[in-house]
């Protein structure tokens, strides 16, 4: 299941960090696309920042994102993936879910039938 991640200032509205999930690729279970773009921004402060996802995060990630301080998270698609909005905000962290229909039908398009592995 693909998921990919971008990260934005708010303020600037630069990307400062990207990532897509390669658990298959790099053999590694916790290679997801938020994890990877969190990589990717380095040492940031996290609470200027947006995390676009296009899956909704796994718990995994979300304790990740609350932990790292974000002020806000975009989600794409919770029609393949969802579970963690609620988590979020209660924690604090400012969820808006997108349910972009073309991102949903791409997931159904290379992914049918594949039992989802939230990621
Ligand atoms: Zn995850």
């Amino acid at each position: 299941m693909p998921n990919r991640a971008v990260i934005i200032d708010n303020e600037t509205r630069c990307i400062v960090g990207k990532g897509h999930n390669t658990q298959v690729q790099e053999n590694h279970p916790y290679n997801h696309g938020e994890t990877a773009a969190i990589r990717d921004a380095g040492p940031i402060d996290f609470s200027r920042i947006t995390l676009l996802t296009s899956l909704s995060p796994c718990e995994v990630c979300a304790s990740l994102l609350d932990m790292r301080g974000f002020s806000r998270v975009v989600v794409g698609d919770v029609t393949n993936a969802s579970g963690t909005e609620a988590l979020l905000s209660a924690k604090g962290v400012k969820v808006d879910v997108l349910e972009d229909s073309m991102g949903i039908a791409f997931v159904c398009t290379i992914s049918p039938g594949i039992t989802l592995i939230n990621s």
